[in-house]
């Protein structure tokens, strides 16, 4: 079990392209894995990217479930790796988003409310499905930090400038 720190926007991971993972199977990529759930859980979270802890691969997990009233309470967490979207629908909901590497701040997001994903798991095996609501929306925050992007990036940009002057001062001077 190994707790890692989350970086805080606009710390130099979180900003970047991530690269894609080549090599499967392998046992720095399940350390990672399990590093970011410990991570997510502690923190808590329902999704975590690998730049949020400084690695940048398109790696990322959800646990959109966990932390919901109907949820089990179970860690039940979903790897996606080299996620890529197939299709996204015209219609879009407006979310409530927050991020825990944006501490503090929660914002609405306007994304289209349902996905169809390819990604690999662990092994490097292939996987193609469609998502709705708030795992859809869910994904595409996630996946989104894997292009160096974060939910503030969709607000004004003088919104995004207070923010991150705020974010600045209280977590990285
Ligand atoms: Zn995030």
């Amino acid at each position: 079990m190994s707790i890692k720190r989350i970086l805080v926007y606009p710390e130099d991971c979180l900003t970047k392209v991530a690269k894609p993972v080549t090599v499967f199977e392998d046992p720095s990529l399940k350390t990672l894995v399990q590093d970011m759930a410990d991570t997510m859980y502690d923190a808590p979270g329902v999704g975590l990217a690998a730049p949020q802890i400084g690695v940048s691969l398109r790696v990322a997990i959800t646990d959109v479930d966990w932390r919901s009233e109907e949820g089990s309470g179970s860690r039940d967490y979903k790897v996606w790796i080299n996620p890529e979207f197939l299709w996204k629908s015209e219609t879009t909901d407006f979310t409530e988003e927050g991020c825990l590497s944006v501490p503090d701040i929660y914002g609405e997001v306007e994304r289209p409310n349902a996905v169809r994903l390819r990604w690999q798991d662990l092994t490097g095996k292939v996987f193609e499905e469609d998502f709705e609501g708030f795992q859809a929306v869910a994904l595409q925050h996630e996946f989104d930090h894997l292009d160096g992007k974060v939910f503030i990036d969709y607000f004004s940009p003088l919104k995004r400038r207070m923010i991150v002057k705020r974010l600045k001062k209280k977590y990285l001077s």
